[in-house]
């Protein structure tokens, strides 16, 4: 097993954030991405009082071999989410928020009716704020995609989380084709929307076959990418191939901007959520 280079530790976080989050999260029965994915910036993230709340429930029903969230049969959904969601944006005091979900392929519309009545509840509550919306496939459900769109969230986001070549072995039930027409279905519904993808990287792919997917995300009309580092959960999840050196990343972030993309985070410890208000910051300054 290789081992975790200096750039990618970070100090212990603050316990008082940490309970202070947590405390406010379970009082209104909320998950985070953040906990659920062992996020390696939730120390900073909490400490700012910001998260990414991840709906739905916290059981997965797909098998992905990068991710930590828990997989198996999800329970019903909890109708007052939404307004709890909202609840929780407000005590915050949160601009900026990000909502993501886990897969759902067990409900008939893949939880975007759940979805726009979260998006609607945020806004409502919370006037003047941006929502980003970091959403599943939905098995390639137009429909039910146009459900969410048609809210208008500030940015959609999907992640491509890798090159087409290591599909099978790292989202073995997702489909690269699919994910890029998503976004691209997102600017036919609605081109005032932005949207967003990311990649972790370190899991064996080639400079070549990232520049590949910057192409094919760009040509689909994507306006904002990340890459971060790929972590390994525990030992049952696929294992780190590289660790990226940080001056890689400022060479794909160069090369993204250079080819057309409009914002670009790129850094082993960036996510798809990190510091997410700087994207919408940046674009309306633009
Ligand atoms: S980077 Fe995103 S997922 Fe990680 S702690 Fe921050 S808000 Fe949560």
């Amino acid at each position: 097993m290789l081992s975790r280079p200096d750039w990618l530790k970070k100090k212990a976080p603050d316990e008082r954030a940490l309970e202070n989050m947590e405390e406010l999260l379970a009082g209104l029965s909320l998950h985070t991405v953040c906990e659920e994915a062992d996020c390696p910036n939730i120390g900073e993230c909490f400490a700012c009082r910001t998260a990414t709340f991840m709906i739905m429930g916290n059981v997965c029903t797909r098998g992905c071999r990068f991710c930590a969230v828990g997989k198996g049969i999800p329970g019903p959904l909890d109708p007052e989410e939404p307004e709890n969601v909202a609840k929780a944006v407000r005590v915050l005091g949160l601009r900026h928020i990000v909502i993501t979900s886990v897969t759902r392929d067990d409900l008939p519309d893949g939880g975007a009716a759940h979805f726009a009545r979260t998006l609607h509840a945020v806004r409502g509550l919370n006037p003047g704020s941006t929502v980003e919306l970091l959403i599943p496939d939905l098995k390639g459900d137009w429909n039910a995609l146009r459900v969410i769109a048609d809210g208008r969230p500030d940015i959609i986001n999907h992640n491509t989380e890798t090159v087409p070549s290591l599909y099978p072995e790292v989202r073995p039930q997702a489909v690269y084709e699919r994910t890029v027409c998503l976004l691209k279905k997102v600017k036919e519904i609605n081109g005032g929307i932005y949207t967003k993808s990311g990649l972790m990287l370190g899991l064996g792919e080639r400079e070549t076959e990232v520049e590949g997917v910057m192409h094919d995300l760009l040509e689909a009309g994507c306006d904002i990418l990340t890459l971060g580092q790929y972590l390994q959960p525990s030992p049952d999840h696929i294992p780190v191939r590289e660790y990226v050196r940080p001056e890689q990343f400022d060479k794909y972030r160069d090369m993204a901007l250079d080819m057309g993309f409009k914002y670009v985070a790129a850094g082993p410890l960036v996510r798809s959520s990190y510091r997410a208000a700087d994207n919408i910051g940046a674009l309306k300054r633009s």
